[in-house]
């Protein structure tokens, strides 16, 4: 009874300061002189009334060529979109769980109320284990089975990566989901939509989709890689007016179930890039279908950001902006947005973090965590 009520206690007090956190948080955009001193952020002509009604905050984690992006929405309920890479070396601060942790801190964020883990690859589920001895999570949502074995060719990380994940779930006494295409996750401030999932995809159209695809006759097709990346668990997330897709990294032949001949998805705002970048994902068929206005890739220095990715995203016809956590080494300069676009440049890594703020209206934002240099877009 007592370790009960100490940890009553405790729960109060973290609560408490969690939305002094939130509130601190929010008064980034709120307050008289904005952040635009502090921060570096800046405000919109119209951000008072949008945030009036609600701000989603997104943080796109630098994990270095993995996967980690953190929604916080207007009442406070938090997704993490996978967990980075375990950090085997640095066992008493691994690099990726601690960055995440930082930055749930800096959200407000006390508990992860729900994590999805899009498949089991090193880069994506690896600093699960580390990461929940930092955070709690409430929540935990998968494909369901790995079905990527050792005998596939970098099977075997990928075998260890999910059974630490099940020692997770067995300890837990988290609620535990498995979602298939044609779910919605039971968040409450927006919209998520499974779109794929254990090689699977939706069998109709979103309804927002349904177009024929013009983009399909000239995208190449590839094949199928029998890896964990077709298995992915891919989401669309709707916030009011505002779309967000997110497929993890589902591969380009898998693209094609979701987008010919007829669009599944329709257009979004903002384009989570497949892949980190790599050439296996984001095909024609896809991106041209989607238009985003503004595209966020989670790559490396050394993995994704790819001269044909940079090709078909900037070659799309609604797209404003095209955001990067670091700068793609392997390509030149114009296969590379510009500086003030790039969270990360070549040298010492800061691990810095880009930030997209969105409103029911369909405008956002994006800040540079290097720079704090925030970029607004309107609604359409
Ligand atoms: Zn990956």
């Amino acid at each position: 009874m007592r370790n009960g009520k100490l940890w009553s206690v405790g729960l109060a007090v973290l609560l408490a300061l969690g939305s002094v956190a939130r509130a601190q948080s929010m008064g980034e955009h709120r307050g008289p002189t904005g952040g635009s001193q502090g921060t570096g952020e800046h405000r919109g002509p119209n951000s008072g009334a949008r945030s009036g009604r609600g701000e989603l905050k997104v943080y796109f984690v630098d994990v270095e060529g993995g996967q980690s992006t953190l929604f916080v929405m207007p009442d406070g309920e938090s997704l993490l979109v996978d967990t980075g890479s375990a950090d085997s070396r640095n066992p008493a601060a691994p690099r990726d769980a601690t960055r995440i942790a930082a930055v749930c801190k800096l959200a407000g964020v006390t508990r992860i109320d729900n994590l999805v883990v899009t498949h089991y690859h090193s880069d994506h589920v690896g600093g699960l284990p580390q990461l929940v001895g930092m955070v709690p999570v409430g929540r935990f949502i998968d494909h369901g089975e790995n079905r990527e074995g050792e005998e596939v060719q970098g099977g075997a990380p990928t075998v260890a990566g999910w059974n630490a994940y099940r020692r997770v779930l067995a300890e837990s006494h988290a609620e535990h989901l498995v979602v298939k295409p044609g779910d919605v996750l039971p968040v409450k401030a927006m919209r998520v939509e499974v779109v794929s999932g254990d090689g699977e995809v939706i069998g109709r159209p979103l309804a927002a989709g349904g177009e024929q695809n013009a983009a399909c006759a000239a995208s190449p097709l590839k094949d199928a890689e029998g890896t964990e990346n077709d298995r992915s668990l891919g989401m669309v997330i709707t916030f009011g007016k505002l779309r967000i897709l997110d497929l993890g990294d589902l591969t380009w032949a898998k693209e094609r179930a979701l987008m010919c001949p007829v669009d599944k998805l329709g257009k979004v705002d903002v384009y989570i890039v497949s892949h980190h970048g790599l050439v296996n994902s984001g095909s024609p068929a896809l991106v041209d279908a989607i238009a985003p206005r503004v595209a966020i890739m989670d790559n490396g220095p050394r993995k994704g950001g790819a001269p044909a990715t940079f090709e078909t995203i900037e070659g799309s016809s609604r797209l404003k902006d095209l955001w990067q956590l670091h700068t793609a080494e392997g390509s030149d300069a114009r296969h590379n947005a510009a500086e003030s676009r790039i969270a990360n440049l070549p040298g010492p890594d800061a691990g810095n973090t880009l930030k997209l703020t969105g409103w029911l209206d369909g405008s956002l934002s994006v800040t540079n965590g290097r720079t704090g240099e925030t970029v607004e877009y309107p609604a359409p």
